[in-house]
């Protein structure tokens, strides 16, 4: 019940990456046939993502996964841009994927405005709006939330950033493949996947990059990637998150409303067990609200209990699910996404997230609730 954390990998995406280890093996950058026929399935690849969110082929860039992809866009935009346009704008709510890399750029001379977000972790465009001068390059907000599922208006960030000549970057990791996106008509100029939160391998994503943005890379050599990312293709990986991405948007409306369904009873069967529960993020059980988070995910204060402890004790029947994202859970103290939708850090301390998939069942959110209440 981890699954924001990372997910298995369809046998239906190793069957389809086996062969680029065996037969497949070629370079794609040689120029003989084997190495031609390694550069089709490369090409092949972005044909299919692009269509998947509406882009052109030329348009995607393969990365080693979400982090990369962050890297990519922020610093790409800002030395590209920078030293006139130095100033960034993100949100308090962000993987440390963008928040680190903005802090790493305040220290080179960044100008960064963090967002504050509100009690269910929506950006205000109006206050995105008013942070915008004539020095911003790049606006940074994530299209859904790793902890708490909330899933911004990106569309409307992105009119925002188009009034003002900005860039556009959202991080849509937790959420491509499992909610429809369309770039054109969101009106964004960058937008990072990484393939293992979908059935995919880990270690391989992508970035969209709209033709015409002003970008310098960020990873120097051979070139590959129309110079934008150098270093020999991950061939296997790639053709991986372009089954993986195939297979989800195939199956997307049925995954959505199964994971959305078997969330809203969870939700339903902890307020009940646990009247006093907070729910974090936009609450499923008010009517219109599930549609405002992730389908599979739920994060849940308890109040009484260390959200680390009842993780810990979880594990021991059997059921993993976690405290934080699975990067600060080595981390002390709460996590910066619940502190910054407003929880004090008791209940911030006291969250677990459960991020479900459609291989779990009812019976096992059922033996989730009676372990809590045997637990609390
Ligand atoms: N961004 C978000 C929102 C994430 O949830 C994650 C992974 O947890 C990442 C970025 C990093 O992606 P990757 O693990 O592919 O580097």
């Amino acid at each position: 019940m981890d699954n924001a954390a990372t997910t298995f990998v369809d046998s239906r995406v190793i069957d389809a990456m086996l062969p680029y280890f065996s037969e497949e093996w070629a370079n794609p950058g040689g120029n003989y046939y084997t190495s031609k026929r390694a550069k089709a399935a490369v090409n092949n690849a972005k044909e299919v993502i692009a269509e998947i969110i509406g882009a052109k082929p030329s348009e995607i860039y393969f990365t080693s996964g979400g982090t990369e992809s962050d890297n990519m866009a922020i610093k790409g935009i800002y030395y590209g841009n920078s030293p006139y346009r130095n100033h960034l704008i993100t949100s308090a709510i962000e993987h440390k994927a963008v928040l680190s890399t903005c802090n790493y750029l305040k220290n080179q001379g960044a100008s960064v405005t963090v967002l504050p977000v509100d009690h269910n972790g929506f950006v205000s465009v109006q206050m995105l709006n008013r942070a915008i001068n004539r020095r911003t390059s790049l606006v940074s907000v994530m299209m859904a939330n790793n902890e708490i599922g909330t899933i911004e208006d990106i569309k409307a960030i992105a009119d925002v950033c188009n009034k003002h000549g900005v860039y556009c970057h959202t991080d849509a990791v937790q959420c491509f493949g499992h909610i429809p996106i369309n770039v054109n008509n969101l009106g964004i100029d960058m937008m990072s996947i990484s393939s293992h939160k979908l059935h995919g391998p880990k270690g391989v994503g992508a970035i969209y990059i709209k033709e015409g943005t002003k970008i310098h890379p960020i990873i120097h050599g051979g070139g590959q990637e129309n110079g934008l990312r150098s270093g020999t293709e991950n061939v296997a990986g790639i053709v991986g998150l372009m089954a993986a991405a195939k297979l989800a948007a195939d199956n997307m409306e049925n995954d959505y409303k199964y994971c959305f369904r078997l969330r809203n009873y969870l939700a339903d069967e902890l307020k009940a067990a646990f009247p006093d529960c907070k729910i974090n993020g936009p609450d499923p059980t008010i009517d219109g609200n599930g549609l405002k988070r992730l389908p599979g995910n739920l994060n849940v204060s308890f109040g009484s209990m260390n959200g680390a402890t009842l993780v810990s004790k979880l594990s021991e029947r059997g059921i993993c699910t976690s405290s934080g994202s699975a990067c600060s859970q080595s981390k002390k103290g709460p996590s910066h996404v619940l502190t910054a939708i407003g929880l004090d850090s008791h209940m911030a301390s006291s969250a677990l997230r459960i991020s479900l998939d459609t291989t779990n069942t009812y019976q096992e959110v059922d033996y989730l609730v009676t372990s809590l209440k045997e637990i609390l």
